[in-house]
Order: C-alpha cells, then structure tokens, then sequence
C-alpha cells in the first residue's frame, strides 16, 4: 500500500472529465485524494497555482507532479506511461492477451446497449472505454428525452446505469483505446495504444464522435485556459463573465442555455441566419433571449482567440456578413471584421467520427468519415462492408444523433454480431465433422 504514489485530484462539482478521472484511477484499483474547489476559493488558487495557471477541473497530480487535466491524463494512460508512474505497468507488451468472441470499441450509449444485448447472448464481450469513458452523453446534466426517465436523468447516471446493467450480464469493461484492427485474417487482430494485443472473432465499432475545434489562432494555447469543448464543465469556472458559444446545433443551444446560469450574457455566435438545432432548444435559447441572458450574433464566424494562459481569455475576433458564413467572403466589402470582450469561449461545432483505429481494414466511410453499413430491412443493417465488424451509434449516424438512436443501433449490432457468431460456430462444427472422414479414408 505504501509503495503506491501519492495521487490528488482537484475537482468541482457537475464536472464530467472530473468522474472520468476517478473512474480510470478507480479502475486500476489505485487510491487518490480530491479537492473539491467548487466555493472554496482558497483550494481553486491552489490548484491555479499547482496547474500553472490553468483554470479547469480535473488537476491531477501524482507524487506532486503536475500530471493535468482529463486528456493530458488520458493521452498518458493511452501510452502506458501513466501504468509506469503508478507502478503497475506490466511486461506483455505486444504479446496476445486474451481471446474474445466479440470486441465492443466505446462505452458510449451505442457500444453499452450491445454490451448488454451481447451478454446476454452468451458473447462475453470485452468493452473498451477508450479516451472518453462513457461516451458523450457523460458530459450532459440533463437528459430530458431518454424514454424511462419522466423527470430527466443526468448522463453520467444513465451511463453508469447501463454499465452497471452490462457488468450484471457479463460484459467485461477495459480502459484502453484500440490502436488498430487487423482484418487480413480470422481471428480479427485488435492491438492497443499500450501495446496489448487482443483476437476477437468479431468487432462491434460505437467508437461514437469526438468535439471538432476550428483550428484557429489563440486556440491551441488557450484550450483549458478560457477555451472549452464542455461548458458543463468548466461553465462555472467562468462566473459573472460575457461568454461565447460558437455553433448552431443541439449541443450550442443546450451549453448558452445552460451557461447563462454563470455568465452576465451570453453572446452565441453562428455562420447562418438559421440554426439547425431542434425547435425545442431554439424556442428555449429565444426565451433567454427575451429575458436578456443571451444575444445571437448571426451570419458570424469567430477567426481569432485573444489572451494569455495567466490571465485566460481577453477578447476574441470575429466576422460578420449578411449573407452568410463570413469567412468564405473575406474579400467582400460588406464583411465586417470586429473586436469583441468575452471571459469565456465554447465551441459547440458538432463531432468528427472516430474511425482511425480501422484505417488498415477494409471498412467503408462516407466523404465526411461516417462508417458505412448495409442499413435498409431485414438483419445484417449493422454490418460493414468487412464481414464480422459492425458499426453502431454517431460513428455511423450523422444524421440522428441521439442517445435513444445510439442504444437502437447498439441492440441491432449486437444482435447481427450474435447471428454471424452463430454462424461461424456451425461452420466451425461442421468443418470438424468432416475432417476425421477425410483422416479416415
Ligand atoms: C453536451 C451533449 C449533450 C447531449 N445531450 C443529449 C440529450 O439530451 N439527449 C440525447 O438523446 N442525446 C444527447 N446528446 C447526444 C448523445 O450523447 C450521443 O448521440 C450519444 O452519446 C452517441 O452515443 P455513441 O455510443 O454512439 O457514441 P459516444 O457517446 O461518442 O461514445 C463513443 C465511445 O467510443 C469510445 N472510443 C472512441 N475511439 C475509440 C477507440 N479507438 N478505441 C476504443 N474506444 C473508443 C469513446 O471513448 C466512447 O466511450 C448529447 C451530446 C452532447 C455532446
């Protein structure tokens, strides 16, 4: 016990990536301490100081080394090198570690929905978290549309839940992320950033979507310092300041919506006149909007990030034109290029696709990375054009989106994978069967 480092974790409460932090650190078995800094503003210098000058919860440290946030610790456990500061790292690098007849990628909606669906069946599948345990819906505190739950239910609850519901039936969850998949022969070949290497004679991908950023100046240098992809989050961290959400979807209504609980006003910058979000949140960002808590600033594109990680964000750039998306008419005498003072800024800009794990195989995607499957009636929708992988959830569907659709996806996948288990297993009788006549004559 004593040999095991000194683990601290600076936390606040309703922060997502602060449970993903303890999860992976509880999933390894090792112990740490927490500091809470929500309303405690002597530990909330304390972990500014620590973090040299970051302002976003989780701090993790090991041994009093500054080890950082949710993804700093995550990118180091992808390595294996947070195994080698914790002292548990192991030596079978590269080596077969187990076989599987099914392999889950993602412990999101779609990926926990097969999981119980597969064991169930008797498929033993092994779930991989990868580098967001629990998927997206983890960094929402309000579900609201999830059938079951006629109060809502917050995220982390309902994956937990389900987790808990595909441990009960078998399922076996690992922290990892899947480097590759090899598909040029059977066993599939599933290796892991640490090295580890897994068979599985089938693999479902609901390795969902992960947060687009719009690679713009001041963006690399001040993620974490004023510039977030979570306002659920870090939105309190932010208090009493002008704040700006970049998007026009679902998730752009959801976060202003949600961080006009902190912000003196928040300003929702978007590249059309319309949004595309529901109805439902644009009639609720419209509210806000009545009662003075939000402003939209339309047909605006954000170009620049103004500020410094000691003193977080100080204004950004943005362009404006009537006719849209400003950016693409920067030569046009009627966009407007202006400065503009916010403390905070969250970028809502939807979701890229987690495919580069199948990069090698022979899978499909469409031209914005999407993972094809047949689709259409009948069994077999799940399938890829691989025979034996099958995709679920946002990896696939670009269109829905949605927790409920991510689980339907998820029970398809599992049952396809099940059947072509199946199958696999009667040609694999069957080949036995005959192999003794052949040996006999
Ligand atoms: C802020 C926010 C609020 C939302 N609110 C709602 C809501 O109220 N209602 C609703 O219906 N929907 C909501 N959504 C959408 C919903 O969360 C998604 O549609 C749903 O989570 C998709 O589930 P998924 O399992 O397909 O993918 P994800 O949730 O994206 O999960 C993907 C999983 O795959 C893992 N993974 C990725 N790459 C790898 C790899 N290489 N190896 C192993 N694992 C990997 C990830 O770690 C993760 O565990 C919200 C989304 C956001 C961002």
């Amino acid at each position: 016990m004593s040999d095991q480092p000194r683990v601290e974790i600076y936390t606040k409460t309703d922060c997502p990536y602060c449970e993903k932090a303890k999860d992976l650190f509880d999933s390894k078995g090792i112990a740490y301490e927490t500091y809470n800094v929500t309303d405690d503003d002597d530990r909330f210098e304390e972990m500014v100081a620590r973090a040299d000058g970051r302002k976003t919860a989780p701090e993790v440290f090991i041994d009093d080394e500054l080890i950082g946030g949710w993804d700093d610790t995550s990118a180091l456990n992808e390595t294996g090198e947070l195994d080698a500061k914790l002292g548990i790292a192991t030596e079978d690098d590269g080596e077969i570690v187990d076989h599987r007849p099914l392999i889950i990628a993602g412990t999101g909606i779609a990926g926990l929905t097969a999981a119980i669906y597969a064991g169930r069946s008797n498929n033993d599948p092994l779930v991989i978290e990868g580098d967001e345990p629990g998927g997206q819906l983890t960094l929402t505190t309000d579900v609201a549309n999830y059938p079951g739950f006629p109060e809502g239910i917050g995220g982390p609850e309902l994956v937990n839940n389900m987790k808990e519901q595909a441990k009960q039936f078998g399922a076996e969850l690992k922290n990892g992320i899947i480097e590759s998949v090899d598909d040029s022969s059977r066993p599939f070949r599933v290796e892991m950033k640490d090295g580890d290497v897994y068979t599985a004679d089938a693999v479902i991908a609901a390795s969902g979507a992960s947060a687009r950023t719009l690679g713009i100046p001041g963006e690399d240098e001040l993620m974490g310092y004023g510039l977030s992809t979570c306002a659920t989050c870090d939105g309190a961290f932010f208090r009493g300041e002008d704040m700006l959400v970049v998007g026009g979807g679902d998730a752009a209504m959801e976060e202003a919506t949600f961080l006009t609980k902190f912000a003196d006003t928040v300003y929702i910058a978007h590249r059309r006149e319309e949004f595309r979000a529901e109805d439902y949140w644009v009639d609720r960002v419209h509210e806000k909007v009545e009662e003075g808590e939000i402003e939209i600033m339309k047909n605006t594109e954000l170009t620049e990030i103004h500020g410094s990680q000691e003193d977080g964000v100080d204004h950004v750039t943005l362009v404006e034109n009537d006719k849209g998306h400003p950016t693409d008419r920067l030569d046009d005498p009627e966009t407007e290029q202006f400065d503009f003072d916010v403390g905070a800024v969250f970028f809502a800009i939807g979701h890229t696709p987690n495919t580069d794990y199948l990069d090698e195989t022979a899978v499909r995607t469409d031209d914005e990375g999407y993972l094809k499957t047949t689709g259409g009636d009948g069994g077999g929708q799940t399938e890829t054009h691989v025979s034996g992988i099958f995709g679920a959830g946002d990896v696939v569907d670009y269109h829905y989106q949605q927790a409920v659709t991510a689980a339907g996806m998820g029970s398809k996948a599992a049952l396809d994978a099940d059947e072509y288990l199946e199958a696999l297993e009667r040609a694999d009788s069957s080949a036995e069967e005959a192999e003794p006549a052949a040996a006999d004559d």
